[in-house]
């Protein structure tokens, strides 16, 4: 983040890179060239013994083993390794209903939908007023076909923290639970923890390592069940062939343990900004929409009295960074599903804004902020 540069405050879009993963990754980008899954020589042992390192260190997080890791690109292949590879697994055992939410991430949404297509019924809960989905409700739609509950972690629009817990205590055994963690992993951690998940979504670039890189974290069971998407030399088990990204795959690993280690402290900083950028934003018109008890501390959504978001993200472009909410599908005009499912008008929606940030936001960001907001139109 240079000075010249407007100050960043869409970390949940992607967060910057640790110091330490990037060093992993140029490390491994220049030195380390060999491929892991070559036994001949030195080469190849050091790249292996990186991937095994990373596959310790991202499966650490979950309180896993490292034979539960498959890495991927990213979350988007995450998530549709671990619904589209349930699907043959489904038809064979007469299983084909899902259960999920109105408000999961397009890259849930989506598989989801494409097995629907294929004759796979699906159960959508939608979430109250502040965002966030009834457990009682999720498993009210568990019936005795369901194959899979996928649901959210915490999402990346609003900030708020799903009841992911109080979720897997209510689940028939029965049933494959995935939970899409890009947002919370390594940061919000106590509920990832529980072994009742069956598969975990995670990302790296949301948790200060490389874009490009993530892992679907599964058990051993929905390793058995999941049909492969691609084929090929049978790297990552079988089940995501293709010869692995070395470099990002370990900065990924520093990336996950150094957050985990922080958490407390970059969670508390975070919290300080948090409630400087609040207080401003109020002073400056603008007012919550969720309530703050379930939102992870980096993460503000607020809507001006009278400014539409795209007034207000213009108008403060030059020196704060923002976004409406999500980056993927930022290219599309319109209404937010998450804020549609949340029952906001769409004249309310239409003003809403996300200022997300991180540890690496510096205390000068306030007053930067400050500026900026005193120049909104009135
Ligand atoms: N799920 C959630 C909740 C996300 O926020 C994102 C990224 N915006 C993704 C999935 C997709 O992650 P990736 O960019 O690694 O494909």
């Amino acid at each position: 983040m240079t000075s010249q540069k407007a100050v960043y405050l869409d970390c949940n879009a992607t967060t910057p890179l640790e110091p330490e993963a990037r060093a992993t990754l140029l490390r491994y980008l220049d030195l380390e060239i060999g491929n892991a899954a070559s036994h001949t020589h030195e080469y190849g042992a050091a790249a292996s013994k990186a991937v095994q390192r990373a596959r310790q260190e991202v499966s650490q997080v979950a309180g896993r083993g490292p034979e539960e890791v498959i890495f991927t690109s990213g979350a988007t292949e995450s998530n549709n390794l671990a619904i589209l590879g349930l699907a043959n697994y489904g038809i064979r055992s007469n299983k084909k209903h899902i259960v999920t939410t109105s408000i999961e991430h397009k890259s849930v949404l989506e598989p989801i939908r494409q097995l629907e297509k294929r004759g796979f019924e699906v159960s959508r809960v939608p979430p109250d007023g502040a965002g966030r989905v009834d457990p009682a409700a999720v498993a009210a739609e568990v019936r005795s076909d369901t194959l899979l509950v996928s649901v959210m972690h915490a999402n990346n629009e609003t900030g708020v923290i799903q009841p992911v817990e109080e979720i897997s205590q209510k689940l028939p055994r029965d049933v494959f639970f995935h939970v899409d963690a890009a947002q919370g992993f390594c940061k919000e951690l106590a509920a990832l923890l529980n072994p009742r998940i069956d598969m975990i979504s995670v990302s790296a670039h949301k948790v200060y390592g490389p874009k490009g890189v993530g892992a679907l974290i599964a058990n051993r069971e929905a390793q058995r069940s999941i049909t492969p998407r691609q084929f090929g030399g049978g790297q990552e088990r079988g089940l995501r062939p293709g010869t692995v990204p070395v470099p990002l795959i370990a900065a990924m690993g520093t990336a996950c343990s150094v957050t985990t280690a922080n958490q407390e402290s970059w969670r508390q900083r975070c919290e300080q900004l948090g409630r400087s950028f609040h207080q401003l934003l109020l002073r400056f018109g603008f007012s919550p929409i969720v309530d703050s008890a379930y939102v992870l501390p980096n993460t503000l959504l607020v809507a001006h009295e009278y400014l539409t978001s795209d007034v207000v993200i213009m108008s403060l472009r030059e020196s704060i960074a923002i976004s409406t909410g999500s980056a993927c599908t930022s290219n599309s005009d319109e209404t937010s599903h998450v804020l549609k499912a949340m029952g906001l008008s769409d004249q309310l929606a239409e003003k809403v804004v996300r200022f997300s940030w991180c540890h690496f936001t510096e205390d000068d960001s306030v007053e930067a902020l400050k500026c900026s907001l005193q120049g909104l139109p009135r």
